[in-house]
């Protein structure tokens, strides 16, 4: 919560439920993390929130923008990014849109397959081209599987293809997941894809960058490393891989630029028990997994909520969304507790939601509207 949030939600008292975000906090934290890593250059991940103050803001302070669909790519142009601080960072891209990108002006694509670097070649020419790799994803609360990145076998042979085709194989990238709070997973990620460096370097490939994506995290209910702690891990890692001869750096931030710039104001909508001597209470909210707390899912970011009794007594407590859906409930496994006074009407804050919230609003589920935003 910032002071002019606070000050904001006070005056206006806006419409439940909404973001309300303060793009000051988003320049602020732009600032920390070039100060963590003065070597890398920021891709601000614009899925985080794609908003245009945000875009903007970024834009003025020299960011460029990591976009993960022509859409996006659209978005940074619109608030005033040159398309060569765009990279479109996707590695499933339909060949119409990275045609699309290509004709504004796009040159720098990811892929993690040979059917995506041979759509680059024809949809994006000569482009700067980077592989996704295949990391571990441990350490990471919203964590991406096996859905992207390759082997290191096959990223090598990829990039000796991309220069075949005619692309220019630029860099290596990774990503170990978002809401990532151990610093040793992007130690092990970098020094994985060093080794690809020597690799290719032996085939005659000279790899000029490595992109170390995102997950860099926020504090929900939970102590994070401070960003200074991922800066000093990431660039021990990169100077025991690399020696003096380290690559451009390129660091692909979401959550941790935008997150704890933004609070939703919601309303309780009911306070009940299921039984009259059930200890807990369900408290429903009049915002829930599908007004865009998606996340939730799992119970895997855990948000803190701010009441108008805070500092009284406290009680378990379920607390779930407005639909009629058995899934729009929020937290019931993760021992959450609110005040005993907490009734409905009341204006509750759900903390630190400026990152992937906004955009996973769904379209009027149960008739509600997607969540209203205000950047101030
Ligand atoms: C989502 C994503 C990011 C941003 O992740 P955060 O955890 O929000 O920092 C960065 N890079 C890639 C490839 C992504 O998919």
């Amino acid at each position: 919560m910032t002071p002019k949030i606070d000050q904001f939600l006070r005056s206006e008292a806006p419409a439940t439920p909404c973001l309300v975000l303060d793009v000051d906090r988003v320049e602020e934290n732009f600032r920390r993390l070039q100060v963590a890593m003065p070597l890398a250059r920021i891709y601000y991940a614009v899925k985080a929130n794609p908003a245009e103050p945000v875009l903007s803001r970024l834009v003025g302070l020299g960011s460029s923008f990591d976009a993960a669909s022509f859409e996006e790519v659209e978005a940074c142009l619109a608030a005033g990014a040159a398309p060569e601080h765009i990279s479109y960072g996707n590695t499933i891209k339909k060949e119409a849109a990275i045609k699309a990108a290509f004709d504004r002006g796009v040159r720098m694509f990811a892929f993690d397959s040979e059917g995506e670097l041979r759509k680059l070649a024809r949809s994006a020419p000569g482009s700067r081209v980077y592989c996704r790799i295949l990391v571990g994803n441990d350490g990471a609360e919203w964590p991406l599987s096996r859905k992207f990145g390759c082997e290191l076998d096959m990223a090598r042979d990829l990039m000796i293809l991309a220069a075949e085709l005619g692309l220019d194989p630029f860099g290596l990238s990774f990503h170990v997941g978002s809401q990532q709070i151990k610093t040793t997973a992007y130690e092990a990620a970098i020094a994985k894809a060093a080794m690809l460096f020597t690799d290719l370097r032996d085939a005659g490939v000279q790899v000029r960058m490595i992109n170390l994506g995102g997950g860099y995290p926020v504090r929900y209910r939970s102590e994070v490393p401070e960003i200074d702690a991922f800066g000093a891990a990431i660039m021990g890692a990169m100077t025991e891989h690399f020696g003096n001869a380290l690559p451009d750096i390129v660091i692909e931030p979401g959550r941790f630029i935008v997150g704890d710039a933004g609070v939703v104001s919601a309303e309780v909508v009911l306070v009940s028990r299921k039984g009259e001597d059930d200890p807990v209470r369900w408290v429903y909210l009049d915002i829930g997994r599908f007004g865009g707390l998606a996340e939730t899912e799992g119970e895997a970011i855990k948000y803190t909520f701010r009441t108008p009794h805070d500092g009284s007594e406290e009680g378990p407590v379920t607390i779930a969304g407005p639909t009629c859906d058995s899934t729009d409930t929020l937290y019931e496994k993760s021992n959450y507790r609110l005040p005993l006074q907490v009734e409905s009407g009341d204006r509750i804050e759900i903390m630190s939601t400026g990152a992937y919230v906004t955009t996973y609003a769904s379209q009027r589920f149960n008739g509600f509207a997607p969540l209203a935003e205000h950047y101030i």
